[in-house]
């Protein structure tokens, strides 16, 4: 299969773009490297069946050449993290929904196989955990902008879900909760990188609030395998809406000492306000678990690996890295 990945540079994308070359599918890449780097496709690029162009998804040319190209299309290229969505919700708004759009144009151009990354953000502030697909979402006011990040998705959602209905575009929608996992950056607000770095380091591990907020953390190789199996069950999965994510549920406190446990570091722990992290009134969801019986039942997908195993990779990169 001849596949494009747009944000193909990026910490999904390049697990994704590995997977995919390991067992014989060619792999093309569209990427502006704003939050992606050029290491990760320095890394594939001797593959012979990798190729990339360095370049934003509003390059209507671009991105017309490369779709022609492909059998389907894994959009993931989007702003991304918490705070670079809270310090620049002009861009953000701007490359999600109109990049977004532009790709569904060209997918349906030349009938593209699509998968649109989505985010276990756009289940707001709902409360009735484990989400399942077919809840309703509930956002905070716009005049807070980092509900812009899950309101841009579910717009995304709705574009391509309406492709789908109105032409017949094969199109699914996974919505990612919190992956993780090797070569994921801590520049833009991500926890596990983010407080592993300040263990290895012996910097205080700072937790946003009071660390009693849970997350589901899931290791990036479960993720990349649900979303080859996506592109593998097409006919299937077309028109459809899966959170792709892990089930078992942490604090961010307990997170943040399983990793100084984890890495031997004697960092204090330190705590600051999201008024101080991120912007005043930031408002924050205090559980975000997923209920994946969808996935399972479409693609016999769940995650496999531990937290333990995601924290041991995870350092075991960064300690390479420092
Ligand atoms: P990432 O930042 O590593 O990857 C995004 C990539 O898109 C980057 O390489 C970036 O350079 C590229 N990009 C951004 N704007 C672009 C543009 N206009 N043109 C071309 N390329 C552009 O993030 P990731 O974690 O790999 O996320 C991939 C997708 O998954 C995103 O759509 C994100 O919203 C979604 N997602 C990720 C998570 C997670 O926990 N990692 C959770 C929910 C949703």
């Amino acid at each position: 299969m001849n596949v494009l990945i747009t944000g193909g540079a990026g910490f999904i994308g390049t697990h994704l773009s590995r997977l995919l070359l390991e067992r014989g599918d060619h792999v093309a890449v569209l990427d502006n490297l704003s939050t992606g780097s050029l290491e990760n496709i320095q890394a594939l690029a001797g593959h012979p069946s990798y190729s990339f162009a360095i370049d934003d998804i509003a390059n209507a040319l671009v991105l017309d050449r490369l779709a022609s190209q492909a059998d389907a299309i894994v959009h993931l290229a989007a702003a991304v993290g918490v705070q670079l969505v809270v310090e620049r919700p002009t861009e953000t708004i701007e490359t999600n929904v109109l990049g977004t759009h532009a790709v569904l144009a060209a997918a349906r151009r030349y009938r593209c196989r699509t998968i649109l990354a989505s985010t276990s953000e756009v289940y707001g502030k709902g409360v009735r955990v484990p989400f399942r697909e077919d809840d309703d979402l509930l956002l905070g006011s716009t005049s807070r902008s980092r509900w812009s990040y899950a309101a841009s998705k579910m717009l995304d959602e709705f574009l391509g879900l309406a492709a789908h209905r109105q032409y017949g575009l094969p199109v699914t929608v996974v919505r990612f909760f919190n992956t993780v996992g090797p070569g994921q950056t801590g520049r833009y607000g991500m926890v596990v990188p983010r407080f592993v770095r300040s263990a290895l380091l012996g910097q205080p591990v700072t937790i946003y609030g009071d660390g009693q907020q849970t997350r589901c953390f899931c290791h990036v190789q479960d993720t990349v395998r649900a979303l080859v199996a996506l592109l593998d069950h097409g006919a299937e999965t077309s028109g459809e809406i899966y959170n792709i994510g892990a089930s078992d549920e942490i604090t961010i406190e307990h997170l943040a000492q399983t990793v100084i446990e984890r890495t031997e570091s004697s960092a204090p722990i330190a705590y600051i306000p999201y008024s101080e992290a991120y912007a005043p009134g930031f408002e924050d969801m205090r559980r975000r678990v997923p209920d994946t019986t969808k996935a399972y039942q479409a693609i016999h997908w769940r995650a496999e690996r531990t937290l333990a195993q995601i924290l041991d990779d995870v350092i075991a990169y960064e300690r390479a890295r420092l």
